[in-house]
């Protein structure tokens, strides 16, 4: 007897007509339906041949069954939310910056109605995008002039192309940093058409190693924040009034990356200090660089603020075309920007500053109050206690400063020889729950660091779900 004989399905057009399938043509309609019970039954039919499914009658319902759940699978968004609980508040892996209400209820209308994107509606004439931003930047910056990119690794491109293609630019060896692999200072620098002069040595740069390097070849000189290290101990670096005047005398721009930047002085929330545009460009940089969805709290975007004559160039660079931002992000930016208006109310209404200043005994308090939730879905074999923890700000801002957070720990009690395979698999298991649950493996536990646990009902209605493989 052939295979083909023992396996008894139902045909295509059965089961398209079959009751089982109805609501599955309904919902997908009949092209995906048709697909899916296509596959599923050359699937069927070539396992049986190979000997690995033994000749059997497979029911209509049980194949409708089965090609809901892929159905399912298949229209399930691969963009979805997940639970960040890795105590790194900006995590470059999982978006940075969540946007206030303000910025979302922007957004929507963006991408509902036509706007003014680039059309003065004063004089009815042809308008610039950047117009939309640049009076807010301004007030908020002190700057002269803005143009706004993509991002801010698009911003350091197209301004040290505008501003240094075929001539030199000056930088610290302390400063040709890396960030996240593909950005690379000396990297973008080639890519943008500037010679790299390197002076001084990774840990100390003086002013005299800069005024070494300048020459009629010299198109400008570069100042990079150290986003995502230190360098500590015997240490020199020129503080920026100063280097802006040794520029100026030698009639060079000076451009200072800032990475995350702060419109606002964090320190009083609480926060470590990080250099704000403001006092950047009163030290004298020509041109600052910094991003939207760091400290700032916005969407994905590149800043760039300064001295007028070179943002106009800068804007004249087809580059800059390649590089602009899309209308949903500049009404973002604008919603959140003018937040900034208003820094007494700010850290209530921005999420990542609220994020951020959460206070320990607040996160302490949600940690003890799910201990119990979570111990009980565990189980024996897990110890799970309400600590504190140490989280961080993430995106370059403050590399070696910590935030007092607060984390629910879990510790397999097992012998050493199984624990790290026990903390693999909770940590799938809770990365395969409908929300998925991202912490961090550490000291041989798993911390979930609840700064960033908003929602909390949403959290505790799945964690019964929870399923850990032993
Ligand atoms: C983060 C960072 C960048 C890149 O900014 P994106 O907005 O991620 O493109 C560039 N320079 C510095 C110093 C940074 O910290």
């Amino acid at each position: 007897m052939s295979s083909s004989v023992a396996l008894r399905l139902p045909s295509i057009d059965g089961l398209l007509r079959h009751p089982a399938c109805a609501p599955l043509l309904e919902r997908h309609g009949r092209e995906s339906l048709l697909a899916s019970l296509r596959q599923l039954l050359d699937e069927l039919r070539s396992s049986v041949l190979n000997g690995q499914l033994s000749a059997v009658e497979i029911s209509p319902d049980v194949l409708a069954g089965r090609v809901a759940e892929r159905l399912a699978q298949q229209q399930r968004s691969n963009v979805r939310r997940v639970f960040n609980l890795t105590g790194t508040v900006l995590h470059t892996n999982l978006g940075r910056a969540l946007l206030p209400d303000e910025a979302i209820d922007a957004v929507q209308m963006a991408a509902r109605y036509p706007l003014n994107l680039e059309f003065d509606l004063a004089s009815g004439k042809r308008g610039d995008r950047d117009d939309l931003i640049e009076g807010l930047i301004r007030e908020l910056t002190g700057a002269e002039a803005v143009t706004v990119v993509n991002n801010n690794a698009a911003a350091v491109l197209l301004t040290l192309n505008s501003l240094g293609a075929r001539k030199e630019g000056i930088i610290s060896r302390g400063e040709l940093i890396e960030i996240g692999g593909a950005f690379r200072i000396p990297d973008i620098m080639a890519r943008a058409g500037v010679r790299l002069h390197e002076v001084g040595t990774t840990n100390r740069t003086h002013a005299r190693d800069y005024e070494a390097a300048i020459s009629p070849r010299s198109g400008l000189i570069m100042r990079v924040h150290a986003s995502n290290y230190s360098i500590e101990g015997f240490t020199a670096r020129v503080p920026t009034a100063e280097l802006a005047e040794l520029a100026h005398r030698h009639g060079l721009p000076l451009l200072e990356d800032l990475g995350s930047g702060s419109l606002l002085d964090l320190t009083r929330w609480g926060l470590p200090a990080e250099p704000t545009v403001r006092q950047a460009l009163l030290d004298g940089a020509d041109i600052v660089t910094f991003s939207g969805d760091k400290l700032l709290g916005g969407p994905q975007a590149g800043l760039i603020v300064g001295r007028k004559d070179l943002i106009a160039k800068i804007k004249k660079n087809p580059l800059k075309r390649a590089l602009r931002v899309d209308k949903l992000t500049l009404a973002a930016l604008e919603a959140v920007l003018g937040l900034y208006r208003d820094p007494d109310r700010l850290a209530e209404r921005l999420p990542s500053l609220r994020l951020l200043t959460r206070p320990q005994a607040d996160i302490l308090a949600q940690a003890s109050r799910l201990q119990p939730a979570m111990a009980e879905v565990l189980g024996e074999p897990w110890q799970v206690s309400a600590v504190q923890a140490l989280g961080m700000i993430g995106s370059g801002s403050q590399p070696v400063a910590r935030l007092p957070s607060a984390a629910l720990c879990l510790r397999p009690q097992v012998s050493k020889r199984l624990r790290g395979r026990c903390l693999l698999n909770l940590e799938a298991a809770l990365r395969n729950l409908p929300i998925p649950v991202l912490g961090r493996i550490d000291d041989d536990a798993l911390w979930l660091d609840l700064r960033q646990l908003d929602d909390e009902p949403t959290w505790l209605a799945q964690l019964p779900q929870l399923q850990v493989e032993s």
